[in-house]
């Protein structure tokens, strides 16, 4: 670079960039340091200078960095290292920062081989290696990240239960049984419905129904507690339960020990005719190999099932009438 004329102020701008610049020669020796590099990579300009960069940095050896470097420095052409891929090439940190908070700066890399069309000989080619800090970005695309993540998960729930809500039933329900079908097992749903609760809010009040409301949701997600189980208010005092991979007796067993749990709650319900407590009734219906039911007919026939229980006197559990296997 001896043979270059710049103007005086080119060393001052150079060091005055809010990014880091490099460059090697043809012997891939460090030739130049901006300051902005020498303080975020916390070094003095001898512990860099003329110095090969992977006897500066060991970590670079052998690594992506290095491959891309040798790529541009044999093609002639720059590169750019992806900042999601390689987040963090060089050690290099905020110098502001307490040395036991040390985070590395997220970095954007790009390297440009220069002077190839004027030289053919290696040793008057430079290449420049330009570093940006992008921590920021990274942090601001995380942060925008988890909030469309939590946008979409309060999209699917209800706010009064904390279930999910009709959307994701549709959702689930549509994944689950296409799951199903490719695996060869089944699918149960379970539709419970509070009884006489119209007449429960009557006697009580709307808050205490809703709160009612809360603990019988808080009973199921409790008893679903497997991990592909899905619980959803399906709409007013009626709750859903999606169980993959749960036959005919396993839903039926599930159902009852709900409908115990929610009697155990005893809440007192004065205006039932059935039981001194609330109660719950509920239907269920079985998508299975041989018998395999779309979305729509799963829960129509759990709603089925469940008048069925509500006609035969409530506080039970019923079976979908299905034609058999
Ligand atoms: P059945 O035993 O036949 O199910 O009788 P029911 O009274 O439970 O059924 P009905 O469909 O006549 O009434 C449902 C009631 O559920 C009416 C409505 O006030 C109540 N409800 C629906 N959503 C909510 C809610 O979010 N909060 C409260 N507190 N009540 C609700
Ligand atoms: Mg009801
Ligand atoms: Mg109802």
């Amino acid at each position: 670079m001896d043979n270059l004329v710049c103007p005086p102020w080119t060393g001052w701008a150079l060091d005055h960039m809010q990014l880091g610049l490099l460059v090697l020669d043809g012997q891939s020796q460090v030739v130049f340091a901006n300051q902005w590099f020498l303080r975020h990579a916390r070094l003095s300009p001898e512990q860099i200078l003329n110095k090969s960069l992977v006897e500066v940095f060991p970590q670079l050896a052998r690594s992506q960095f290095t491959l891309f470097l040798d790529h541009a420095l044999g093609s002639g052409f720059p590169a750019l290292l992806s900042q999601t891929l390689h987040p963090a090439p060089f050690p290099l940190y905020q110098p502001s920062s307490q040395r036991s908070q040390d985070k590395m700066l997220r970095q954007s890399i790009r390297i440009i081989p220069m002077g190839y069309q004027v030289a053919s000989e290696s040793d008057q080619r430079y290449t420049l290696i330009q570093i940006s800090d992008v921590t920021n970005s990274v942090m601001r695309e995380r942060l925008l990240k988890a909030q469309a993540s939590k946008l979409q998960d309060m999209a699917n729930l209800d706010t009064l239960t904390g279930l999910g809500n009709r959307r994701l039933l549709n959702d689930k329900l549509t994944l689950e049984l296409r799951a199903a079908s490719r695996l060869g097992t089944s699918v149960a749903a379970v539709m419970f419905d509070i009884d006489y609760f119209k007449q429960f809010n009557d006697l009580y009040g709307h808050l205490v129904g809703d709160e009612c409301l809360r603990q019988v949701a808080a009973v199921l997600r409790d008893v679903c507690r497997r991990p592909h189980d899905v619980v959803v208010r399906f709409g007013g005092e009626e709750l859903v339960a999606i169980l993959p991979e749960t036959d005919h007796a396993g839903a039926m067993q599930l159902a009852r020990d709900v409908l115990q749990r929610v009697r155990d709650l005893a809440m007192v319900h004065a205006g039932s005719t059935i039981a001194p407590v609330l109660t719950l009734s509920a239907g269920v219906a079985v998508s299975e190999p041989g018998r395999i039911l779309s979305p729509e007919a799963l829960l129509d026939a759990a709603d089925h099932a469940l008048y069925r229980a509500k006609d035969a006197g409530r506080n039970q559990v019923c079976a979908a009438l299905l034609p058999a296997l």
